[in-house]
């Protein structure tokens, strides 16, 4: 015997819901035979390059550089179906070496081999793009992203749930740059009162300051909150030994990067005398450095950032290489706005190994033009549901952006 799909739910007493889904059926095979028919004519018809300037509030400073603005760029694919995937790229130049202008020529370069692709044969299109990950990650992360927007919005799913995820918020941490210790210790006072949970405070000059620092920040924030540190590659191995000794009394969570990057050696030799776990971040770009630093037991965690892989692909692959050697990571950022932002959120949602957070890029940006996306509330930060990234560029901001 067989049961209409109708029957069959009101069986399991789900009439209602089912009435539901026979009037707008999620499954159905004429649906997915459509939506087949759709990706299968999809082809790149233009891309619109953007440069997308946002000044911060004030200079963020760390250990090896300045910034005080994000100079980034925005990327839109547009298709043939309609259908737009935006990306953001956010060089940072102490940290990646590339600039908005390094990016804005590796996106032309790049426009030029995707018009008439399928944006959706994002393996492929990641092969032929990859190799500009040496120099310009970035400009990849913008064209990952809006590769995976398209998918998710031909799917008509949000990119999490697309990648198998179901964590639909999660905590993040805010930063406070270089400063005396009294500065840093009211900025972290002021981020508490707005009700986040953990403060990261950035170090990496001189070991007494910096315990100076981290100690004015846990006498003003009292025990009950998280307290995590980044280095920047400014310490030498002694040096940060010594540090990270002076600091064990003040319930620090772990230090990311406290030497400089290329040193692995220094790396693991920090990791074995300190009494503070260390996370790996300007020594972690690709996939293939995860696996280097796991062989040389390096790290105990890995910062992952959309900007340092070349996106969400890559990031994705640096989680699993780490969820192999059973090894928790964190996302982090540069100076992202809220496009950026929201795609590095859609991978921590993806990906139960990462179990930090550290997305405050936008925090000090004089402007959000961003609509929709993730949205956060004293640290909390919740995905969007929209289809895609699940998020755009305010119209009247991009009119005044300079497109080239
Ligand atoms: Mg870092």
């Amino acid at each position: 015997m067989s049961l209409s799909r109708q029957k069959f739910l009101k069986t399991l007493g789900l009439g209602a819901l089912g009435a539901g889904l026979a009037r707008e059926p999620l499954l159905a095979a004429d649906q997915v035979a459509a939506a087949k028919e759709a990706a299968r004519r999809l082809k790149v018809t233009d891309v619109e390059i953007f440069l997308f300037d946002i000044p911060l509030v004030q200079p963020f400073r760390i250990a090896i550089g300045e910034m005080s603005s994000a100079t980034d760029l925005l990327i839109r694919i547009q298709t043939d179906r309609g259908i737009t995937g935006l990306g953001e790229a956010c060089p940072f130049p102490p940290i990646t070496g590339e600039t908005q202008e390094t990016n804005a020529a590796a996106a032309k370069a790049i426009r030029g081999q995707i018009v008439g692709r399928d944006p959706l044969a994002i393996e492929s299109l990641l092969a032929e793009i990859g190799p500009f990950v040496h120099s310009n990650p970035s400009a990849v992360a913008a064209f990952d992203s809006a590769f995976y927007d398209i998918l998710g919005q031909v799917a008509g799913l949000p990119l999490f749930r697309l990648l198998g995820g179901d964590k639909t918020a999660f905590e993040t941490d805010i930063t406070a740059g270089l400063d005396t210790p009294e500065v840093m210790a009211r900025r972290a006072k002021e981020f508490v009162v707005r009700g986040y949970r953990t403060i990261k405070a950035k170090v990496g000059q001189d070991p007494d300051l910096d315990a100076a620092r981290i100690r004015a920040i846990r006498e003003a924030v009292g025990d009950g909150v998280g307290l995590r540190i980044d280095a920047n590659q400014g310490w030498t191995v002694p040096q940060a030994i010594a540090a990270l000794r002076m600091m064990a009394e003040f319930k620090v969570e772990f230090v990311e990067q406290p030497v400089v990057a290329s040193d692995i050696a220094g790396l693991r030799a920090v990791r074995q005398a300190s009494p503070i776990p260390v996370m790996a971040d300007e020594a972690c770009f690709l996939p293939a450095d995860a696996l280097k630093l796991i062989r040389a037991e390096a790290c105990d965690y890995f910062n992952i950032k959309l900007m340092k892989a070349g996106g969400i692909a890559n990031a994705v692959k640096v989680a699993r290489v780490a969820e192999a050697a059973n090894m928790r990571c964190m996302v982090g950022c540069m100076l992202e706005s809220n496009v950026a932002l929201t795609a590095a959120a859609h991978v921590v949602a993806a990906c139960r190994n990462i179990v930090y957070a550290d997305l405050d890029g936008n925090s000090e940006h004089t402007a959000n033009p961003v609509l929709g996306g993730v949205t956060v509330k004293g640290g909390t930060m919740t995905l969007p549901e929209a289809p895609g990234l699940g998020c755009d560029v305010d119209p009247a901001f991009l009119k005044k952006l300079r497109k080239i």
